[in-house]
């Protein structure tokens, strides 16, 4: 589809999930961003990718005996993993010319296609030492220090890409809008070339052709903005405020909005994302590429040999997993036990949790914040007691991070422990410590059913359920974010609650007994009852949903309708 000397596409993202030896990631839109260019290499998409180097990590959990969570930086030695790149460049950070350098990893599609990935370092001798810590920590600081790593991101990004000789790019897709200041340099670099001595509209319609903006974020809280007086400060210029309609409203300069106003292509990460986007946002057009994952990374090991034996080309082409209706269900049962397996001792080894092997178990790890509402499952301890005594036993696995300066989120965790003192006798429940892609890939293959239980509209996309579908785990979950899509009831996984389009307040204690009916009445007897049957509703996730929301697809479409069009 795409020939070696088509113009390539440049790829923004504050966070990358590439491996997890490499920790430059916090959570979804890490995960996705790596997703996304691991499936652009598979495709042979010339794209090159750029974020920050985030030399201190996100940071490494820890959980005190009482579910307290302190932070640690993560140790990595950034030259194991990384090559050094000898283009300089730099950007203005008040008056101050900051030094970048970029360290490469590469990404092999499974032809062996290579797509680079660049992340920015400011910590270089020639800065300052503040300067210095200015690429260390991925969402940290306050909002002064977000913007100048924001600076980097954008303006340093694209002045590092065409030091490295990537001066002819088709296309910036900017992931989120902390890299929307990359549309800043571009408006700049066609100003250099013009004989103008300001921009004109022929400018800002050429930049607008060449950007493609994907929101991530359902509520207008969610958008990244700062002071105009910072803006100016920072950047050490005042004539952003003479493009007030590009720029900026009433003081703020608002990313989304910037992004927005200068891409000719705009998305929302699931078909409801899209929809509310639109609402949020009425003067723009917003089109959705539901989110998806890449396949064989989030496949486990006992699923990926299945695969090959009974669907060869699932890897080079992943619609194929619609064939997953042909594997016998023996075999799917066998993998799975496999899987499960690995979690159970990994569990029972990083834990006192002693989990079995043999006993349902339900899987719950994302982001600990009040909108996932993590404690939904434990709303009424009561009917939990009495759901495993009457329906069935059951076992149940948490992990996940608060954001550092989240105490909600932190309380939260400290919650779930005292649940699970409280239902110590009758059902055991284990919070796995320090969440991150490769206990993400033990959870969503080795447990039961997966459970998302977010407050809607709050869920874009979510795609940890997606990661499970591959690997034959179904979701019980909030009809929200891609379960609007993916769930077919008794089919691929369970609904919680009803689809309100939105228009209802969810309700917590409606959406709990939701929650406890589906488990007592649906979930829990076919499991235990009518094994084949849970087995064929395994084999549909795989087969109607691991076929479709994968970055392969997502990548296809990105393709079609926004980098090559
Ligand atoms: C997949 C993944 C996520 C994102 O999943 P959600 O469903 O959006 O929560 C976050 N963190 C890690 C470590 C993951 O593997």
């Amino acid at each position: 589809m795409i020939n070696n000397h088509t113009q390539s596409i440049a790829y923004f993202s504050m966070e990358v999930a590439l491996s997890p030896l490499i920790p430059t990631y916090s959570g979804g839109l890490g995960v996705l961003a790596g997703n996304t260019i691991r499936s652009a290499a598979d495709l042979n998409v010339p794209l090159v990718a750029v974020s920050l180097l985030h030399r201190e990590g996100y940071f490494f959990q820890h959980l005190d005996a009482e579910g307290w969570q302190s932070e640690e930086p993560v140790e990595w030695v950034v030259a194991d993993a990384l090559t050094e790149m000898s283009a300089r460049v730099s950007v203005d950070i008040e008056g101050r010319e900051v030094q970048i350098r970029a360290w490469r990893y590469d990404v092999v599609g499974i032809g062996d296609f290579v797509v680079p990935v660049y992340l920015l370092d400011t910590d270089l001798p020639q800065n300052s030492e503040w300067d210095r810590t200015l690429t260390d920590r991925l969402y940290g600081g306050d909002q002064h220090y977000r913007f100048c790593q924001e600076v980097l991101l954008g303006i340093g990004g694209v002045r590092m890409l065409r030091a490295l000789g990537h001066t002819d790019l088709r296309r910036f897709h900017m992931n989120e809008g902390h890299a929307s200041l990359l549309t800043l340099e571009l408006l700049d670099e066609r100003l250099g070339e013009s004989q103008h001595s300001a921009l004109t509209a022929d400018d800002l319609e050429a930049v607008h052709d060449q950007c493609v903006f994907t929101t991530h974020t359902p509520v207008p809280a969610g958008h990244d903005q700062f002071p105009m007086e910072l803006v100016s400060r920072v950047l050490g210029r005042r004539d952003v405020y003479d493009m007030q309609e590009v720029f900026c409203c009433e003081g703020v300069l608002n990313l989304t909005f910037l992004a927005m106003n200068l891409s000719h292509f705009i998305n929302g990460v699931a078909k409801r994302h899209g929809e509310v986007s639109q609402h949020m946002f009425a003067r723009y057009e917003i089109d959705s590429i539901t989110n998806g994952v890449h396949a064989a990374t989030w496949t486990c090991e006992s699923f990926r040999k299945l695969f090959d034996r009974y669907i060869p080309g699932w890897q080079e082409d992943n619609f194929n997993l619609r064939y997953a209706l042909g594997i016998p269900p023996d075999e799917i049962r066998i993998a799975h036990e496999e899987a499960k397996r690995r979690l159970v001792r990994e569990a029972n080894r990083l834990t006192d949790a002693d989990l079995d092997e043999e006993t349902f178990t339900i899987g719950f790890a994302r982001r600990a914040t009040a909108y996932k509402r993590p404690e939904l499952l434990f709303h009424d301890l009561d009917r939990l007691r009495h759901i495993a005594a009457q329906g069935g036993p059951f076992q149940i696995v948490y992990a996940g991070k608060a954001h550092p300066r989240d105490e909600t989120g932190k309380q939260i965790i400290h919650h779930i422990f005292e649940a699970r003192r409280a239902l110590r006798d009758q059902i055991r429940v284990v919070y796995l410590p320090n969440y991150d892609m490769q206990l993400g890939g033990l959870l969503t293959s080795g447990v039961d059913l997966w459970l998302n239980t977010p407050e809607p509209p709050m869920e874009a996309s979510g795609t940890s359920g997606m990661k499970a579908a591959i690997n034959g785990v179904p979701s019980l979950s909030i009809l929200d974010g891609w379960w609007i899509e993916g769930c077919i009831e008794g089919i691929t996984g369970w609904a919680i609650g009803e689809d309100g389009h939105n228009e209802q307040q969810s309700d917590t204690a409606t959406d709990a007994e939701s929650l406890y009916d589906k488990l007592e009445h649906s979930v829990l007897p076919l499991f235990l009852e009518d094994n084949a049957g849970y087995v064929d509703v395994m084999r549909h996730a795989i087969a109607l949903n691991g076929s479709f929301f994968n970055t392969q697809r997502l990548m296809q479409q990105y393709v079609l309708k926004a980098y090559f069009e």
